[in-house]
C-alpha cells in the first residue's frame, strides 16, 4: 500500500488520530483498490470536536466582527480555488466522479465563500418601534452557535460549502461528519482554514466508518443546529436526534424530479437536458431528473433521441477528459441500482437502452438506462434510484402533466420544456418543487436558494436567506426614563 494517502481527524485546527487509534480504508471505485486510510473516529472524538468548536466560539472567533469574517472568507475562497486540482483529484479517487465535473465544482466553490464574504459584514438587526415610548427596542443577529454538518458521498465539498460558507459568515463554528464513502477531501479542505488564518477549532472534522458518529453528532447536547444532506430515511433519524435537544435542522434530502416535455419543445435541447439531468454524475445527484414525463405526440421521438445519445455515452476512467460517465460510486450503491433494474424488469418495464451492467468494463459500471412502459405506480417512478436510470411515460394534456409531476412524495427539482412562454411560467408555478428550470436543467449558484418540498427536506441553502438559518434573533429592550416601575404590571 505504498501510494496510499493518509488522513486524520481535524480537531482544534490540527490533524489528530482517533482516540482509539483505529483507521479505515477507502476504495477507489474505478480501480477497486484502496487509495486512502482515514481515522476511524468514535463518539469520544465527536465530544472532543464539539468541545473544540465551543471553545473557538467562546474565544477569539466569537469576538470577530463580520468585517474580519468577510476577509477570512475571501481568503479561504482563494485558497480553495488555488488548490482545486488537488481537491478534485481526491474527490475523483473517493467517489469515481468525473474529473472534468469535479474540477469545475472545486474551482467554483471559491465563489460560494466570496458570495458569503459579501454578506458577513451586512448581517443586521433592526430598531423596532415600541408601542411604549419609554423603551428603545432593537434586535441583534447572533450566531446560532456550534453547527453539526453531516454530508453525503456525492459532491462532498460542494454540499459542505452550502452549509459552511453561510454558517461562518454568521459567526458559527462547525463540526463536520463526512460520508464514510468519501471523507478524504473534507479533511484536506478543513486543513486549509488554518492557512487562511481562521482561529483553531472553527472547522472540525470527524471521519469514521460507522453511522454511529453521525448519530452521536446529530444528537449531541453541545450542538446548537444540525445541517444535513443525505437520504430521506437518514434525514428522519437526524431530525429525531436533533429534536431531543430541540435544535433546528436544515435537511437536504432525496428527490424524484420530473422533466416535463411538451409537444412544442425544442426536442434536441430537451434531449440534451434530459441526458444532463440523469446521466451526468452517473445519475448520483439529488436533483437527478429521473422521471421523463412527455407529451404523447413526441414521446416516442424524444425517447429515441435520448436512447440514441445514451448509447454513445463514453463510460470509463473518471480521470480521462473524454469520459462522460464514471462508475457507480461504491459497492452498496451499485447493488441498489441493480436491484432497481431487476424490479423494473419484474414489473414489466421496457428497456429502450441499457438496463444492465457494462460487461466490457466490469467493476462498478452500469449502462445508462432508459425505461419505458412504466407509469405512476411503478417502483422506479416512485422511489429514488440515485443512479443512471430514467423512467419515461406519456401525458395527454397540461393538467395531466402537472398531476403526474406532483404525484410523488418528493419535491426537490423539476423542469418544463416548451416554447410557449405562458405555459412555461404557468406550469413552473404549479410544480411542487424547490427549483424549477424552464428549458434548462442542473444549474445552481451561490445566490439562488436550493432545497425541497415534502420528503425532499426542510429549509433552503444558498442565497441571502441561508445566513438566517445560522443566526438567532435577540430582542433588546432599553428603559429610557430611568424611573422605577410598578413591579406587578406587564411593561
Ligand atoms: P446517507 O443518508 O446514507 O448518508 C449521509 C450521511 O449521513 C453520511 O455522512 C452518513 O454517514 C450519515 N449517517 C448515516 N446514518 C446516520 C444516522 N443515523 N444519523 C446521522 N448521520 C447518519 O446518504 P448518502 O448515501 O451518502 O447520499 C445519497 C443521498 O443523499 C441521496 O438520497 C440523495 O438524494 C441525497 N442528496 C441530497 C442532496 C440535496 O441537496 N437535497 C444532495 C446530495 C445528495
Amino acid at each position: 500500500m505504498a501510494d496510499v494517502e493518509r488522513f486524520k481527524l481535524v480537531i482544534g485546527g490540527k490533524p489528530v488520530a482517533a482516540v482509539s487509534g483505529a483507521t479505515f480504508e477507502s476504495q477507489n471505485p474505478y480501480t477497486g483498490e484502496t487509495w486512502a486510510v482515514l481515522a476511524d473516529g468514535s463518539p469520544t472524538d465527536v465530544d472532543a470536536a464539539v468541545a473544540a468548536a465551543r471553545s473557538a466560539l467562546d474565544g477569539e472567533w466569537g469576538r470577530t466582527t463580520g468585517f474580519v469574517r468577510a476577509q477570512l472568507l475571501r481568503r479561504i475562497g482563494d485558497l480553495i480555488a488555488a488548490d482545486a486540482e488537488r481537491l478534485a483529484r481526491l474527490e475523483v479517487s473517493d467517489s469515481g466522479k468525473l474529473y472534468r465535473e469535479m474540477i469545475g465544482q472545486l474551482t467554483s466553490i471559491g465563489s460560494w465563500f466570496h458570495y458569503y464574504a459579501g454578506l458577513a459584514d451586512k448581517i443586521e438587526g433592526r430598531q423596532i418601534p415600541s408601542p411604549n415610548p419609554n423603551y428603545l427596542v432593537y434586535t441583534r443577529k447572533e450566531p446560532i452557535g456550534v453547527v453539526a454538518a453531516i454530508t453525503p458521498w456525492n459532491s462532498p465539498l460542494l454540499l459542505l460549502t452550502w452549509k459552511l460558507a453561510p454558517a461562518l459568515a454568521a459567526g458559527c463554528t462547525m463540526v463536520v461528519k463526512p460520508s464514510e464513502h468519501a471523507a478524504a477531501s473534507t479533511v484536506a479542505l478543513a486543513l486549509l482554514f488554518d492557512d487562511a488564518g481562521f482561529p483553531p477549532g472553527v472547522v472540525n472534522v470527524v471521519t469514521g466508518s460507522s453511522p454511529e458518529i453521525g448519530a452521536a453528532l446529530a444528537g449531541h447536547p453541545g450542538v446548537d443546529k444540525v445541517a444535513f444532506t443525505g437520504a430521506t430515511a437518514t434525514g428522519r433519524h437526524v431530525a429525531h436526534a436533533a429534536a431531543e435537544n430541540l435544535n433546528p435542522v436544515t435537511l437536504e434530502l432525496g428527490g424524484k424530479s420530473p422533466q416535463i416535455v411538451f409537444g412544442d419543445a425544442d426536442l434536441a435541447a430537451a434531449a440534451s437536458g434530459v441526458i444532463s439531468g440523469i446521466f451526468a454524475a452517473t445519475g448520483q445527484t439529488c436533483m437527478a431528473g429521473s422521471r421523463l414525463i412527455v407529451h404523447d405526440s413526441v414521446h416516442d421521438e424524444l425517447v429515441r433521441l435520448v436512447a440514441e445519445r445514451a448509447a454513445t455515452i463514453r463510460l470509463g476512467d473518471p480521470m480521462d477528459p473524454d469520459t462522460e460517465m464514471g462508475p457507480v460510486a461504491n459497492a452498496p450503491q451499485y447493488a441498489k441500482v441493480l436491484h432497481y433494474l431487476k424490479v423494473a424488469r419484474d414489473e414489466g418495464a421496457t428497456v429502450a437502452y441499457g438496463g444492465a451492467v457494462d460487461e466490457d468494463l466490469g467493476g462498478l459500471f452500469v449502462k445508462p438506462t432508459v425505461l419505458t412502459g412504466v407509469g405512476p405506480e411503478s417502483t422506479v417512478v416512485r422511489e429514488e434510484v440515485f443512479g443512471p436510470v430514467l423512467a419515461a411515460y406519456p401525458f395527454h394534456d397540461e393538467d395531466e402533466a402537472v398531476a403526474l409531476a406532483n404525484d410523488t412524495p418528493f419535491g426537490l427539482a423539476g423542469a418544463v420544456w416548451t416554447k410557449d412562454v405562458h405555459r412555461a411560467h404557468r406550469v413552473a408555478a404549479k410544480v411542487r418543487a424547490g427549483t424549477v428550470w424552464i428549458n434548462a436543467y442542473r444549474v445552481a449558484a451561490p445566490s439562488v436558494p436550493f432545497g425541497g418540498y415534502g420528503l425532499s427536506g426542510i429549509g433552503r441553502e444558498n442565497g441571502v436567506d441561508a445566513v438566517e438559518a445560522y443566526t438567532e434573533t435577540k430582542a433588546i429592550w432599553v428603559e429610557l426614563t430611568g424611573s422605577t416601575r410598578d413591579p406587578f404590571t406587564l411593561g
